[in-house]
């Protein structure tokens, strides 16, 4: 089995595409020509396995703005939604975490217990690092920390929604989310009662 290309392997195929490769608009020429950016924002896990383009069948690049980090996490982008909602004007967001997270397989604990082992004291307790234990409660979690930003745009964050990708069977399920069930709202504040 063959390695992963490193940099410099990269670097080399980026010269070999020159040929083929095609120029892209400047921002201003595609605003000259009255292109429309996307209005969705999809959030999720970096996973080679979870490609929005493939699992929402995105047909263009206008089709939707696409953050990808480890999880698929909330908390890490929320400056980057800012941005983008203020610079475009975004309409809707979706956070879609999935089955089979490498997030489901490790804790907070083991990320901090090496980075604390490598550098003595320097992540404490509250450090954390995507892990999670519950997908639905991820999901949520993350719908909700963009419901209650004061950065985030009232109006954005009720479009918010949250969502699970199957990567066995390829559906994309809805999550219901704090804001949907005023069940889930008491467990919500019973459990933040209970960590106080
Ligand atoms: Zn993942």
């Amino acid at each position: 089995m063959s390695s992963p290309p490193d940099i410099k392997a990269l670097l080399d195929r980026n010269k070999s595409q020159i040929q083929t490769f095609s120029s892209k608009p400047l921002l201003s020429e595609a605003k000259a020509a009255g292109t429309i950016p996307p209005s969705v924002i999809v959030i999720t896990c970096c996973d080679i396995r979870v490609d929005p383009v493939e699992f929402l069948h995105l047909k263009a690049a206008s089709d939707a703005v696409i953050l990808r980090n480890v999880g698929g996490r909330v908390g890490p982008l929320v400056n980057d939604i800012v941005a983008l909602d203020v610079f475009i004007g975004m309409k809707e967001i979706m956070v879609v975490h999935h089955t089979d997270c490498g997030t489901t397989h490790y804790s907070d604990q083991m990320i901090r217990e090496v980075v604390n082992a490598r550098v003595p004291g320097s992540v404490g307790q509250d450090g954390t690092f995507g892990a999670i234990e519950d997908l639905e409660q991820s999901v949520r979690d993350d719908v909700d920390i963009l419901k209650h930003s004061p950065l985030v745009r009232t109006e954005l964050a009720e479009h918010t929604h949250g969502f699970i990708f199957d990567i066995e069977s390829g559906l994309v399920k809805a999550v219901q989310t704090y804001s949907q069930d005023p069940a889930l709202v008491q467990i919500r504040v019973l459990i933040e009662d209970m960590k106080r």
